[in-house]
């Protein structure tokens, strides 16, 4: 994959619920290494953007190329999974009664049947990957703590992990800053920065400051359409995005 490849291209989705136009006639690329941040007013269509994409959600009209191969609207949704699309939602979704290492590692082993995973022994290179991640996700010290004692924000935080120990191509994140301190948001940042680049990241985010300090490109949704482009600095200078904010 080069940099300057599309990972995701979206081609004129449709997607309407009874009637009600979610998304009409949609278009977005998603360039390999790109971290982007999809913003819009609630109802602009996010959520069912991240839904199409993952196969929830099949489109009436319209494809989405991943990879410039795979028509992911051919696909379900375990099929989409694994061929390197990991999905974040906003309320953190970890097993409470088992360890940090232990999320990390059922995450690790998510490709194999329940039994098999049961049976599976790690080898050290498995654990080394494990234990690298905890050192990523600032949970080193809390590996043999429950993961239901850990904080809201570090909850987010293993489940970012338990998405990058799949190793996959593409991260759809929704909101992950949301309900995380100031230094978790900043640390979050960070994190995406450095991720970006090895894998694609696409991020729909509230919090225009997390926007600002981490996004190359912001696509802006309303009413399932893309209404601006660009960097932060321009669609926040768009007429149009202004009149959707402010309500003009
Ligand atoms: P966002 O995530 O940007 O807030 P959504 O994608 O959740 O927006 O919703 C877009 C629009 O589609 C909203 O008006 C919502 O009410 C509608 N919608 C979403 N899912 C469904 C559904 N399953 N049935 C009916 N309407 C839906």
């Amino acid at each position: 994959r080069r940099q300057t490849d599309p990972i995701l291209q979206l081609e004129n989705i449709n997607v309407s619920f009874d009637g009600f136009k979610a998304l009409t006639n949609l278009s977005l690329n998603i360039g390999v290494g790109e971290l982007r941040c999809v913003i819009g007013p609630n109802g602009a269509g996010k959520t069912t953007l991240m839904d199409v994409i993952t196969g929830k959600t099949k489109p009436q009209s319209g494809r989405v190329f991943y990879d410039q191969r795979t028509d992911l609207t051919k696909l379900d949704p375990v099929r989409i999974a694994q061929s390197g699309i990991g999905r974040k939602f906003q309320k953190p979704t970890v097993f409470e009664a088992l360890t940090v290492f232990e999320n990390l590692e059922i995450a690790q082993k998510t490709n194999k049947s329940v039994w098999a995973c049961l049976r599976a022994k790690m080898n050290s290179e498995q654990r080394d990957r494990i234990d690298e991640m905890l050192g990523t996700l600032r949970l080193a010290a809390e590996r043999h703590r429950l993961a239901g004692l850990l904080s809201h924000g570090q909850k987010q935080f293993l489940e970012i992990g338990m998405l990058l120990v799949q190793e996959p191509h593409l991260l759809l994140l929704d909101e992950p800053a949301a309900g995380m301190t100031d230094a978790e948001t900043e640390y979050t940042a960070e994190l995406f920065k450095q991720l970006a680049g090895k894998h694609s990241l696409m991020v729909v985010e509230h919090d225009m400051g997390f926007v600002e300090t981490i996004a190359d490109h912001v696509t802006v949704l309303h009413q399932g359409q893309v209404l601006a482009e660009g960097s932060l600095r321009e669609v926040q200078a768009n007429e149009q995005v202004i009149d959707v904010y402010l309500g003009r």
